[in-house]
């Protein structure tokens, strides 16, 4: 399966954002899936490429980091007091508590400047997290659910990355939870070849900037 089009978020609202004569605004695009499909492996690769003017946000959360991950680039490592305080100075776009344990969310200045600079900004965020930009930005934005091509091969990736059984556990259970959302997403997207995965994804970030008069 390559990627199946499902229309765009609010069919009360035209297809790719603005109308023309308003100032141009880059792309917005919301990926989520369940933990481990390959969510931030797709869209570094497709980054890597340079084949389009592309952010990732930088989310804030307030779980450990992983071997490997940096601070400020994979993630901002907040404790659970800062990332109170951010929500209630306003600065939080969306947020959520994902896997019951840990609060991650996107700081609204990773989002708003960006997109007004002609940068398109990919939110790697969880289902809820997407249901809250979904209301945010009606008709501006593109969401993207990535699927595993098989339930099995998530476990197998958790692991791959080296998650603890607890955690690979946890991520699991949300994950079936999540799997049954996808269908409230304008395109689903499955990781397997991650090469085509990552052409496919390109291809509809494309469409957008095309469809904004970029
Ligand atoms: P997510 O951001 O969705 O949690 P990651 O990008 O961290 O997932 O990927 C989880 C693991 O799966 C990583 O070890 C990554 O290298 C691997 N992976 C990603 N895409 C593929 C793919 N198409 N085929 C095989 N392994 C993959
Ligand atoms: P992980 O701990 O595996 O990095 O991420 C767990 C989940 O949190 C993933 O589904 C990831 O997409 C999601 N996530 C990461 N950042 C954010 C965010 O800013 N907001 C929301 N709602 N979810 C996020």
């Amino acid at each position: 399966m390559g990627s199946v089009e499902r229309g765009p978020s609010d069919p009360t609202q035209p297809a790719g954002g603005p109308p023309p004569s308003a100032p141009r605004t880059a792309p917005l695009i919301v990926l989520s899936g369940p933990s481990g499909v390959g969510k931030t492996t797709l869209v570094d690769g497709l980054i890597d490429r340079q084949t389009l003017p592309l952010r990732r946000a930088v989310t804030a959360t307030t779980r450990g980091r992983r071997p490997g991950e940096v601070p400020g680039v994979s993630y901002h490592y907040w404790t659970h007091d800062q990332f109170r305080q951010a929500i209630a100075r306003g600065e939080m776009l969306e947020w959520a508590e994902v896997h019951g344990v840990d609060f991650y969310g996107t700081p609204r200045a990773e989002v708003d400047a960006y997109r007004a600079a002609g940068v398109g900004v990919i939110l790697v965020i969880d289902v809820q997290g997407a249901g809250q930009v979904r209301l945010l930005y009606p008709g501006d934005h593109r969401s993207v659910f990535v699927l595993p091509p098989a339930f099995d091969e998530l476990h197998r990736r958790l692991e791959g990355r080296g998650e603890p059984e607890a955690s690979i556990r946890r991520r699991l259970e949300t994950a079936r939870g999540e799997l049954a959302r996808a269908d409230e997403f304008d395109t689903v997207l499955e990781n397997a070849d991650l090469g085509a995965a990552t052409d496919a994804l390109e291809a509809i970030i494309r469409d957008d900037f095309t469809r904004r008069g970029f």
